[in-house]
């Protein structure tokens, strides 16, 4: 089929309905470094002006610090821009090398093994550990990436309900008859911010012989008592056989992820899964800077510390002002909508009110469970943090659901 007029024409057909839906993704640009506060042109064309950015993955704040910068730079200067290769051939360096043994200490894992991201670290360590009598069992909310690669795996595929361990024993069960069980699950779920019950997965991958897989990549960094993570958090350091992560987050806000894990696991990644032997290494900027994130994250908690300050301090405020969030004690806060115009609609206010932050509608999350997902940062002051409760406040009272129940804004604005 050509692309001529016609199918223009149908293309964009739709393109206009999912404007007249009111669930058009509009283009928004970022003219500075990544941080609290951020210069954006939006919408396209329209005079830049700063805002507080309360939406971006930089848990810990270190995207744009000036000592993660400056070890890019000396990673530039001494190991040169690019490889121009994959690792296994000629794009492994001594910093790869210090980068994953620095990993494996930090989450407490036997080895590790750097992918070009944590996609692709999803994408390669399924098929490269299991085979047709294995079965893999994961949570039904699992992040995409995870689902990806379970596809590209031949082991049997089967689910359990979102956190709900009772199924999860039940699925246990019902496969003792496979090789090998393993058990699938985020640490923190993204969307949610949901902390996966580690220890309950644990004792139960111990009972009924499964192995435990864990993607971290919201937790990394800043989740558990010194930020090693989810299994820090539950004290089950030991019990998780496999985490993947991602540097793109919390640790540095670049690109790039990890298999950590068992020492035989993450080498027959080293030797099987095709992102690793399929797509070029990290670049050493990035790997020297990720370096430096991992020292300056091991010397001290005070990153993680004044997050978690922030997190509590903004999940009471907005409590206080009845806006509708979901409880939990991460620093992804959703504040539920329901209804996918409202939560555009809503975010659109806020901006104007100089908060940058987005709606979240179906097929990122369920249908009917429209939110706008804030995100705190160690970047972000006391001071940020209030005006932003502040414009909630205000665009709250616009749409009238101040003091609403879930109900009661389903009633009103439908879903
Ligand atoms: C962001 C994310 C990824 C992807 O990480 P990249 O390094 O950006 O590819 C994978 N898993 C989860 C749970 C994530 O949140």
């Amino acid at each position: 089929m050509a692309f001529n007029d016609e199918t223009r024409k149908v293309f964009a057909e739709e393109i206009q309905r999912i404007k007249d839906d009111g669930l058009y993704k509009e283009k928004r640009f970022i003219c500075s470094e990544q941080g609290a506060e951020i210069v954006v042109e939006y919408p396209e064309g329209a005079p830049r002006r700063k805002v507080l950015n309360f939406c971006a993955n930089n848990y810990l704040g270190l995207s744009s610090h000036p000592e993660v910068i400056k070890a890019a730079h000396e990673g530039l200067d001494s190991r040169g821009y690019g490889m121009s290769s994959v690792r296994f051939i000629c794009g492994t360096q001594d910093i790869h090398r210090e980068l994953q043994d620095k990993m494996s200490a930090f989450l407490g894992m036997e080895d590790t093994l750097l992918f070009p991201s944590c996609m692709d670290a999803n994408s390669g360590v399924f098929e490269a550990i299991l085979g047709q009598n294995d079965v893999i069992i994961a949570d039904r909310l699992i992040h995409a990436s995870l689902v990806d690669g379970i596809r590209l795996c031949s082991a049997e595929y089967d689910t359990f309900k979102h956190m709900n361990m009772k199924h999860l024993e039940k699925k246990l069960e019902l496969h003792q008859d496979k090789r090998t069980r393993l058990v699938v699950t985020d640490g923190v779920f993204s969307m949610d911010g949901d902390l996966a019950p580690l220890d309950e997965m644990v004792a139960l991958c111990d009972k009924y012989d499964a192995m435990l897989l864990v993607d971290d990549s919201h937790a990394t960094g800043f989740i558990g008592k010194t930020g090693r993570g989810t299994h820090e958090h539950f004290g089950v350091m030991d019990g998780v056989d496999v985490i993947t992560t991602t540097f793109g987050k919390g640790l540095g806000g670049a690109s790039g992820g990890c298999v950590s894990g068992r020492r035989e696991l993450v080498e027959l990644c080293r030797q099987k899964a095709r992102p690793y032997l399929f797509s070029n290494s990290l670049a050493p900027p990035i790997v020297s800077a990720s370096i430096k994130v991992i020292d300056l994250i091991s010397r001290s908690t005070e990153r993680r510390d004044k997050l978690e300050w922030n997190t509590n301090y903004f999940r009471g405020k907005m409590e206080k002002i009845g806006l509708n969030i979901r409880p939990g004690e991460t620093p992804i806060v959703p504040v539920m909508l329901y209804n996918a115009k409202l939560a555009n609609d809503m975010a659109r206010d806020m901006y104007a009110e100089g908060i940058y932050v987005i709606g979240f509608f179906f097929p990122v999350v369920p249908a009917g469970k429209a939110r706008i997902r804030v995100q705190l940062s160690a970047a972000h002051e006391r001071e940020h943090i209030d005006k932003c409760v502040e414009a909630f406040g205000k665009v709250g009272e616009k749409y009238g659901i101040l003091g609403l129940s879930k109900e009661e804004i389903i009633a009103r604005y439908g879903t």
